[in-house]
């Protein structure tokens, strides 16, 4: 029987768990809200009770398991897993997680950031297979890269990670603040509550738009919703992507001469409006960029595992360990 393994993807506000096999294929599935509970104990308690769950429904098909993989949409240190810089999951900062996740789950259990994982996943089974540098960014709640390479693997030299890549400064004359504390920072200017709240904007400004008729109906918008107005030809939505795709681009620029990355390939669920974001990216990475690093950049593309990257890097560490993180 082919080798499989649980991956759960801990996110701010959903935590995914899937049963994963060798070749990178989910078996079965599971979304629950993330425990928000403000004792790290109690939250990690509700956590270990979810995972317990899934496993005991995997178990019962008759499917033996490897082990768990788990991501975070932050950071840790040391070998108790410390969590930090945990801006999504606050509780959490500070808080040594294996202890109790050993106890209930054996030491067949990993940990690894959400962006490592899902960088793991999609260079082994998605976009990034036979390519020799790739780089994925993911543009949803929050922003940041990671990039694998066919010598090295996970490039990781901070918190087994790129770094906190998202806080990368494009724009110095930002006045909002960003979640980590900073200003002009990638991700407060281009994640999905970076878009919400600048369509807000615009709507408060009275522009004509479809997202202003969206928002009186339902109340509220979704980063999603700005997508398919610009799709639909909306020129306020398409405008607001424009600009994220400005950012992007002016961030990638910059990535590019550091990793310079044969593929780019773009993450999250902001990443999915595909052509309307890379148009912008590819025309200011066009003007910024040094030439010699653009004419070894092979592609901007869309994630080929949309939001199952992180669980299935997370199971991978499990099912392929010392592949990817050497
Ligand atoms: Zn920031």
């Amino acid at each position: 029987m082919e080798k499989q393994a649980i991956g759960v993807d801990i996110g701010g506000t959903r935590t995914k768990l899937a049963l994963v096999d060798e070749s990178g294929a989910i078996h079965l599935r599971a979304v629950h809200p993330t425990p928000r509970q403000a004792r790290p104990e109690a939250l990690v308690a509700e956590l270990v009770t979810t995972v317990k769950a899934f496993r005991h429904e995997v178990e019962a098909s008759g499917r033996p398991i490897e082990g768990i993989g788990f991501t975070v949409p932050h950071f840790f240190d040391g070998p108790d897993w410390a969590q930090c810089q945990t801006n999504n999951m606050p509780s959490l900062e500070g808080h040594p997680v294996r202890p109790a996740l050993a106890d209930a789950f054996g030491d067949k259990i990993a940990m690894i950031n959400d962006l490592s994982a899902a960088g793991i996943a999609e260079y082994a089974y998605g976009r990034g297979q036979g390519t020799e540098r790739m780089l994925l960014i993911a543009i949803g709640t929050g922003v940041a890269i990671s990039v694998v390479t066919r010598d090295q693997g996970l490039i990781h030299y901070s918190w087994d990670s790129t770094g906190d890549t998202g806080m990368i400064i494009v724009d110095p004359s930002a006045e909002s603040l960003c979640t980590c504390g900073g200003r002009g920072c990638l991700e407060s200017l281009v994640s999905a509550p970076a878009l919400r709240r600048r369509a807000l904007e615009e709507i408060e400004r009275g522009k004509d738009t479809q997202l202003a008729r969206i928002k009186a109906e339902r109340g509220d918008l979704e980063a999603r919703d700005i997508s398919e107005a610009a799709l639909a030809g909306d020129a306020v939505a398409r405008d607001i992507l424009d600009r994220a795709g400005f950012f992007l681009g002016v961030a990638l620029t910059s990535y590019l001469h550091i990793f310079r990355p044969n593929l780019i390939v773009l993450a999250g669920g902001v990443g999915q409006a595909g052509a309307l974001l890379i148009e912008p990216i590819r025309r200011t990475m066009g003007r910024l960029a040094s030439p010699w690093y653009l004419a070894r950049l092979q592609g901007i593309e869309v994630s080929a595992l949309g939001q199952d990257g992180q669980a299935i890097g997370a199971a991978s560490l499990i099912l392929q360990p010392g592949r990817f993180i050497r």
